[in-house]
C-alpha cells in the first residue's frame, strides 16, 4: 500500500482522513516519520499555510504529503478572525478564550452569518493539488454542547437547529468543511 504523511499529530484528525482515504493509502502522522520541529505557518491565507507545512515536510522528508489549515470567517467581523482562528485571543489562550472574544465582538451585531473553510495542500509525486470545503452557517448568542472542539459549541450550521458540538463526529463530518475537503482529497487519491 502507498504510504501518504498527513502533516499533524492530531489523533481526531489521522482517525477522520484514515476513515475517509484509509482503503488504499496508508496514511501516517509527524510523529510516525520522525518529525518533532514546529512547522512554519506564516502565510496570511489558509491555502499558503498548507501549501507552507506540506511543502516543509516535503523537502526535508522527500515523501508523499498532505497538510491542512482551517479558519472561522465571520462575515460581519470582515471575516475574522479567518486564517488566526486558532490565536484569536492571542498566544497562549485556548478555544474558551478565542470563543469568549467572538461572542464579545459580536454582542452589537445582527448578523452573525459565518463559515469555516478547509484547504488540503497535496503533494504527490512532486506535484501540488489544493482541495477546499466550506461549510456555512451562522454564530450563536451562547455555547452549547460538549462535543468537538474550537469553535463548535458556537457554530450552528445551516439547515440545523444545534451547534456542531451537539452533534455526534459522524454527522459533523458529513457536512463540516474538513469532512467535505477530506472527501474530495480522498476521490483524487482514488
Ligand atoms: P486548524 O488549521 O485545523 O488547526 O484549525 C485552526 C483553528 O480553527 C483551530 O484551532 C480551531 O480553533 C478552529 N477550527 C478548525 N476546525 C474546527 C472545527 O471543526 N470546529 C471548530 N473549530 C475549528
Amino acid at each position: 500500500m502507498k504510504k501518504i504523511v498527513f502533516a499533524t499529530n492530531n489523533s481526531h484528525k489521522l482517525e477522520e482522513a484514515r476513515a475517509i482515504i484509509g482503503d488504499n493509502f496508508e496514511i501516517v502522522s509527524l510523529e510516525d516519520i520522525g518529525c518533532h520541529e514546529d512547522i512554519p505557518e506564516t502565510s496570511t491565507t489558509l491555502e499558503g499555510n498548507a501549501l507552507q507545512k506540506a511543502r516543509y515536510i516535503h523537502d526535508r522528508f522527500g515523501v508523499n504529503v498532505f497538510a491542512d489549515d482551517t479558519g472561522l470567517m465571520v462575515d460581519s467581523l470582515g471575516g475574522e478572525p479567518g486564517v488566526y482562528s486558532a490565536r484569536y485571543a492571542g498566544p497562549g489562550h485556548d478555544s474558551a478564550a478565542n470563543t469568549r472574544k467572538l461572542l464579545r465582538k459580536l454582542e452589537d451585531k445582527s448578523d452573525r452569518n459565518a463559515h469555516f473553510s478547509t484547504v488540503v495542500a497535496l503533494i504527490l509525486d512532486n506535484k501540488e493539488y489544493i482541495f477546499e470545503g466550506r461549510v456555512d452557517g451562522r454564530i450563536a448568542s451562547f455555547p452549547s454542547g460538549e462535543k468537538g472542539f474550537g469553535y463548535d459549541p458556537v457554530f450552528i450550521p445551516e439547515n440545523s437547529a444545534v451547534t456542531f458540538a451537539e452533534m455526534s463526529a459522524e454527522d459533523k463530518n458529513l457536512i463540516s468543511h474538513r469532512g467535505r475537503a477530506m472527501r474530495k482529497l480522498a476521490d483524487f487519491l482514488k
